[in-house]
Parts: C-alpha cells; structure tokens; sequence
C-alpha cells in the first residue's frame, strides 16, 4: 500500500498521529526534501528506504513507489503541509490507479494555517471576509487567465498567496491593479512553526520593501487582508443574544 502523508507546515510535531504511525511502519519514504523537516524521518523504521524527491522526476518516483509494493512493503509519500494544495499528488495517484497499485492519502496541516497560528490571525472575521482565497501569482508554472490575481483581488476577500514570494513586487501591482486599497494589511509568513519563523507585519503598499530588507524570497506566504486589521464584529457563534442548534439564547 502506497500512503500519501501531509507532513505539516514544518515543525515536527505538527504532523498527524496517523501521518507519524505510517512513518513508523514505512519500508520506504520518499519526502519533498525542499520543505519537509528531515527531523520526521527519525521517526522510520531501522533498515527503511528513504529516498530525497527533490532531484527525482516522476518516473522516477513512480518507480520506486512500484518497486515497494511489488515487494509488498508499505511507503509513505511524504508532502509537505497537505498533499492537496500545490502538491503535485493528482498525477502521483492516477498513475498508481493506472498500475493497479492501491494508495491512501492522510491530510497534514497546511502552511496556511500554521501562518495564521503565527500571526495570531482568523481568516473569516465577521463583517470583515468570509471567504478565503488560496492562490499564486503566476510564475513559470501558468495560472487559468480567469483566475488572474487582479481579478481574484476585486473580491478583497482574506487572501493566501503560496509560491509568490520571490515575486512580491509584481504580486502587491496586481493586488493594487484588482482593488484592494494600498492600506489593506499585508503580512509575510517566513517558515511558519520552524525556528526560524518570522512574521512581517505591513501593508500591500509596505510589504514587498519589508520582505525584501529581511532577504524573504523563498518558503513564505503573502497574507492579505482586513483580517489582519483590528475592525470587526462578533461572532453570532458566542453571542448570547442569539440561539443555535446547541444553545438557546441568554439575553
Ligand atoms: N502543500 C503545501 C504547499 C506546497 S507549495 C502546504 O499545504 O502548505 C510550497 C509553498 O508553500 C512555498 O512556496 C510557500 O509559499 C508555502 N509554504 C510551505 N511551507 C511553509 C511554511 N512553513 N511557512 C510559510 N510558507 C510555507
């Protein structure tokens, strides 16, 4: 059996009690290298496989995952965060399925939500934003044009970008371009629950200078939004004012 395993956003002890089992049990493990804390591979069996995706195509990954189970060992595909966001494992899965190869996937906590954790930070504030936004300036990998960041930007909804900042300046003009005012607050996320974590607190006119002065270019999320700011209301959820399934209301 071939297990898809979220690794979580970088500190070792934000993977799940499931995701560490499966390590446990692993006779190979092939992990992300670029992001994955190696810290988790202490926790695979003596005599385990591990191999490094970072320099692998998806052959070659494909290959090794068929070589375990053609040996009837149990692997792990170790993803950084959850394997759903940006994590390449739709086409992993179909060419198991085209194997005939069984798999399972155990979802990790994403590095949107340990950016939030690090900066003290709901994304859905009442009469603030309700939605939020997880996406990417466009790079070298493309993005659909209808999703095109000024257009998402119109919405001034809460807002993730993943993999955008070595591209700030030109993400903060399409933020700017689609309507957000310049005041909006921003935040730069550096290696959210690592050590060396920092949180960078600006607005999408200040942030780009900010995370360029700090050298950020690379594993970071770019969070927009009036979330960040200190104006919002209530929740219905916790208002005594107002019943729900589980509680009546006390005022
Ligand atoms: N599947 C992962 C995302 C992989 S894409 C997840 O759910 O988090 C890689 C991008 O994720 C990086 O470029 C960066 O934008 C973001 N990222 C991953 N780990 C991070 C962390 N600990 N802190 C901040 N951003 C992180």
């Amino acid at each position: 059996m071939i297990h898809f395993v979220g690794a979580g956003p970088g500190a070792p002890d934000l993977i799940t009690l499931r995701g560490a089992k499966l390590l446990g049990e692993a006779g190979m493990i092939i992990y992300a290298g670029s992001l994955v804390n190696p810290e988790l591979l202490k926790l695979a069996p003596s005599g385990c496989e591990i191999y490094n995706s970072a320099s692998m195509t998806l052959d070659e990954v494909i290959e090794k995952l068929k070589s375990a189970h053609d040996r009837g060992m149990d692997a792990v595909r170790l993803h950084t965060g959850d394997p759903s966001i940006y994590g390449a494992i739709r086409e992993q899965m179909d060419r198991l399925k085209e194997l005939g190869i069984p798999y399972d996937v155990t979802p990790g906590v994403s590095s949107f939500c340990a950016a939030a954790a690090a900066a003290g930070a709901e994304y859905t504030l009442p009469s603030v934003s309700q939605t939020v936004i997880i996406t990417r300036m466009e790079g070298r990998t493309p993005v659909p044009p209808r999703e095109k960041l000024s257009s998402l930007a119109s919405h001034q909804a809460s807002m993730a970008l993943f993999l955008s900042s070595g591209l700030m300046e030109s993400t903060c003009a399409a933020l700017l371009e689609g309507g957000y005012p310049p005041d909006t607050p921003a935040a730069v996320v550096y290696k959210a629950s690592w050590p060396e974590q920092k949180v960078l607190r600006g607005t999408i006119a200040t942030i780009a200078a900010q995370a360029e002065a700090e050298n950020i270019h690379n594993t970071a999320l770019i969070l927009i939004g009036r979330f960040l700011g200190n104006d919002y209301e209530l929740s219905k959820l916790y208002d005594a004012s107002f019943s729900h399934g589980f509680r009546a209301a006390s005022k």
